[in-house]
């Protein structure tokens, strides 16, 4: 397809707000594990006679969570019905607050290819998720432990112009959930989900093209695939002079055959009757919050901490991102670092995203789930530092640390070891080698006076390390063998 299309995208993301209890009703929000319909009450159901009840956190985390992105707070809203009837929603209407939203407006600046973009958004409401559907073997069962459980959504302008910029929006909402600490913000969990809207128009043109929807987006990947797919598909059709064939329409899209599927048109659209929930009072959050305080709650969300990681701490960008991305681990480097100066700081870092990292990779755990205090890297890396252990030796006391929850200096009183930093006692070993090795002594001339060098150095270095079970200082190591070599 040609390159003279501009691609407009927007975005309708889904958060599910990990109260204690649901939207409107006691019942338990956390239903992971739980058999189906073990959660759900009279009221999550829709029963008659029911009466829902304002889940007050779900509200303060939205206001937040809004604060956080720089939206409007209107000065009041309705909680309202949206009727439609779906076997995953028993009371045949939805609570939510989308025609008169709770947050208007708001921005996010993102970092796209180096470049700063802010993305704005349209408004972000509170309502409660439906059901669920399993099918299986030719009929479908209902599970409602989901039903009434707090939902945000966020509805974007149509700002972004490439697949990436939307992915890397999403990314960037997920991290501020996880910071704000309001959702766990799982996308293959279905806690943070989305739907993409995208059109393409000419460069240059006012009109935007026919609209189309994409839904059953469940991962990072998914979303960027989903998009790139419907750029290709409608570039195409209009390449080839179809316009008419892009409908403003829903699509599936399915990962595994890597297509969207037409769902339904919008001419079938519902008419959802909205009127305000009846059995719900307006919400007047200057009343039941305070707001400025809530404002002050907000704590320092990724994008300050990456500023402040290359700022303060001195260390490269890409690791600040890479620390930034994870609130846990964040806050584990923040405490490892503990007011240490630049060059300590950017070691600790680099133990952080290496060592540490990888061993959580490798054993599939996050950093919260094993039990090592921030502190005892720290002390790790200054013990490194003093010259009292080589690096290579510290990779395994490390990994002793994480296993038996102990600090270096313990490992190291206990297994006896101890950098040999002493010139006498290297001395005499490298003394010891260079008499019972004269072959490699001759080599080592011969290649010096050559090529100036001789690899035959690095093997005497591995010679006293074995010596020593690596427990010799290399960097004096090397100065003596260099000296007594000659
Ligand atoms: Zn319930």
């Amino acid at each position: 397809m040609s390159n003279k299309y501009e691609v407009i995208i927007g975005l309708e993301i889904h958060a599910q707000l990990a109260t204690a209890s649901k939207m409107f009703c006691g019942c338990n929000n956390n239903a992971e594990g739980k058999s189906p319909n073990s959660v759900a009450c009279p009221v999550c159901m829709g029963n008659p006679g029911t009466l829902p009840v304002i889940n007050k956190k779900a509200l303060e985390w939205t206001y937040l969570f809004g604060l956080a992105l720089n939206c409007e707070v209107a000065p009041q809203f309705n909680f309202e019905r949206k009727q439609y009837f779906y076997p995953d929603l028993p009371k045949a209407y939805q609570i939510t607050s989308q025609t008169t939203p709770p947050l208007i407006g708001g921005h996010l600046e993102i970092e796209v290819d180096g470049e700063k973009k802010n993305f704005t958004i349209e408004h972000i409401h509170l309502e409660e998720d439906a059901g669920k559907l399993i099918h299986s073997g030719g009929h479908s069962l209902v599970d409602l432990n989901r039903a009434g459980t707090p939902l945000m959504e966020i509805v974007t302008n149509p700002d972004f112009r490439s697949p990436l910029e939307a992915k890397l929006f999403m990314q960037e909402l997920q991290r501020i959930l996880r910071y704000l600490g309001i959702s766990n913000a799982d996308m293959e969990k279905g806690h943070l989900r989305c739907d993409g809207n995208i059109s393409l128009r000419e460069f240059g043109a006012e009109k935007f093209g026919k609209k189309v929807e994409i839904k059953n987006i469940n991962s990072f990947s998914s979303l960027e695939r989903a998009l790139e797919y419907e750029i290709k598909r409608q570039g195409e059709l209009l390449d080839s002079g179809k316009g008419e064939e892009i409908f403003q329409e829903t699509r599936g899209w399915d990962d595994a055959k890597g297509k969207t599927i037409s769902q339904r048109g919008k001419e079938m659209a519902h008419d959802y009757r909205y009127f305000p929930e009846p059995d719900l009072p307006p919400v007047v959050p200057a009343e039941a919050f305070d707001l400025e305080g809530l404002k002050k709650q907000i704590p320092e969300l990724p994008s300050g901490k990456r500023k402040r990681y290359v700022e303060d701490f001195g260390i490269g960008k890409t690791e600040a991102d890479i620390l930034a991305s994870n609130i846990e681990l964040a806050r584990f480097f923040e405490e490892a670092v503990g007011g240490q100066q630049a060059d300590v700081v950017k070691k600790i870092a680099n133990w952080v995203l290496g060592d540490l990292s990888g061993y959580l990779n490798d054993k599939g755990l996050g950093i919260m789930e094993i039990k090592l205090p921030p502190s005892n890297l720290r002390d790790l890396v200054l013990l490194i530092e003093k010259g009292d252990i080589s690096g290579k030796i510290a990779k395994e006391v490390f990994v002793k640390m994480i296993e038996g929850g102990k600090s270096s200096a313990q490992i190291i009183e206990e297994e006896g070891i101890k950098q040999v930093s002493d010139t006498g006692e290297l001395e005499k070993i490298v003394g010891d080698l260079i008499a019972g090795n004269q072959g490699q002594v001759e080599q080592y001339r011969k290649d010096v006076e050559a090529n100036g060098n001789s690899p035959v150095l690095n093997w005497f270095v591995g010679q006293v390390m074995k010596a020593t079970r690596g427990q010799a200082n290399p960097s004096i190591v090397m100065e003596i063998l260099k000296k007594l070599l000659g």
